[in-house]
């Protein structure tokens, strides 16, 4: 028979909202179960060096995200290895059922579910995926030494990827749809110096051609968007770097969701439109989307989390019946 696991706080994601949260709620000694999912760590295990999280002038993602692991473990936080395949937040407790025949009972659940990569939905991309088409250059470019590859899109990830493909590739190709990028200007100086990185403006991706035995890629058909010339690009690799979706299936038809899919939560809070549930990271955020500003909801996701249980009377602690209230402890004095 399956087995059924109770927990007061069900935690969903293992990306920095996720472990953040971990770490809080465990040290509110609300016993947190986190499921990780099918991306243990999250989206910054798909990169390289990540720059801008304080106290690290430099450190590697997955490197990163194995430390916040260890720290929502050091803290108390139940880690497990599951895939939450349906929720149902129409009644507490809320149950959830994991991939590995696990069924999960939550008093309240954070949601961090992050976001994933997105496609640019042709045929024959979804044709060539994995044999030369991908997501992730981090987990692919070793594989195309001495080889042309095309990144696709105009934002961070684009920029990010076509730097780090310099490494492998004798020569990257950066095809965007405008002649202005997205990303942030130290990163567009790094492009531009680099010699190994042609942009290629105004451009969209039409076609990836290739050989069907075996399969395998060749080049791009690209268009320009005010003439409508083709062109075609020889290239073994194609990296599709065009921003990504927030991960709301679970959610999308019980909670109040906006701009595509971002679960609305409360201005100031994770509050979500059904009590006891909150949400933080990639999941809620269309704006911000980085590591530190999803951690930072994490800790307001556990601190929301510890206050409706407190309110509820289903954990005793400190009075929250007044809202957090850090900043009326300085005002007193
Ligand atoms: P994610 O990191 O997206 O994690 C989501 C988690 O939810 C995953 O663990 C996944 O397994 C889990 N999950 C999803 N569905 C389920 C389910 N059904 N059941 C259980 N678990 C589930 N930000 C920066 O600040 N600095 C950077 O340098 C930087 N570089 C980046 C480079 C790349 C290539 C990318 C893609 C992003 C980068 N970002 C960077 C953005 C940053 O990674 C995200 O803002 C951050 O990871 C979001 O954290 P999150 O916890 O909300 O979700
Ligand atoms: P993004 O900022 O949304 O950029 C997506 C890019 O793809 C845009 O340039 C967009 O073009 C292009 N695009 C979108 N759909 C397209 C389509 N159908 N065809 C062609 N081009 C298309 O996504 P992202 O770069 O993945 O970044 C996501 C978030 O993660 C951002 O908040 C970013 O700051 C963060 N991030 C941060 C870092 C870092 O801090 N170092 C690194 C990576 C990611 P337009 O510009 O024309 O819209």
């Amino acid at each position: 028979m399956a087995e059924t696991r109770h927990t007061r706080v069900l935690i969903i994601g293992s990306g920095p909202a996720g472990y953040t949260a971990g770490v809080y709620a465990s040290r509110a000694m609300l016993n947190p179960l986190l499921v990780q999912g099918i991306e243990p760590g999250g989206q910054l295990t798909t990169t390289t060096e990540v720059e801008n999280w304080p106290g690290d002038t430099e450190v590697q993602g997955p490197d990163l995200m194995v430390r916040m692991e260890a720290h929502a473990k050091a803290m108390g936080c139940e880690i497990v290895g599951d895939i939450i395949t349906a929720l149902d937040l129409s009644q507490r407790p809320f149950r959830a059922s994991g991939d590995s025949g696990t069924a999960y009972t939550a008093d309240a659940v954070i949601l961090a579910t992050g976001a994933r990569a997105k496609w640019l939905g042709l045929p024959s991309e979804e044709k060539f995926k994995g044999f030369g088409v991908s997501a992730c250059a981090t987990c692919d470019g070793f594989f195309y030494r001495g080889q042309e590859i095309v990144v696709v899109g105009g934002g961070n990830t684009a920029v990010e990827e076509a730097l780090f493909l310099t490494n492998f590739a004798s020569k990257v190709t950066l095809i965007h749809r405008r002649d202005e990028l997205r990303a942030e200007k130290i990163l567009q100086d790094r492009l531009m110096k680099n010699p190994k990185i042609e942009p290629l403006w105004f451009h969209t991706l039409e076609e990836v051609v290739g050989t069907d035995n075996p399969l395998g890629v060749e080049g791009v058909r690209v268009k320009h968007v005010k003439t409508g010339a083709i062109t075609e690009i020889a290239a073994k690799g194609v990296f599709i770097a065009i921003g990504h979706a927030p991960a709301s299936e679970l959610v999308r038809d019980q909670l109040e969701t906006h701009m595509g899919g971002y679960v609305v939560v409360r201005p100031g809070s994770t509050e979500t439109s059904v009590p006891g549930v909150f949400a933080a990271g990639d999941l809620t955020d269309h704006v911000y989307r980085q590591a530190v500003t999803s951690a930072g909801m994490g800790c307001m996701a556990a601190l929301d989390a510890e206050r409706f249980l407190a309110q509820a009377g289903e954990v005793s602690g400190r009075d929250m019946t007044e809202p957090l209230g850090y900043g009326a402890e300085a005002t007193a004095e």
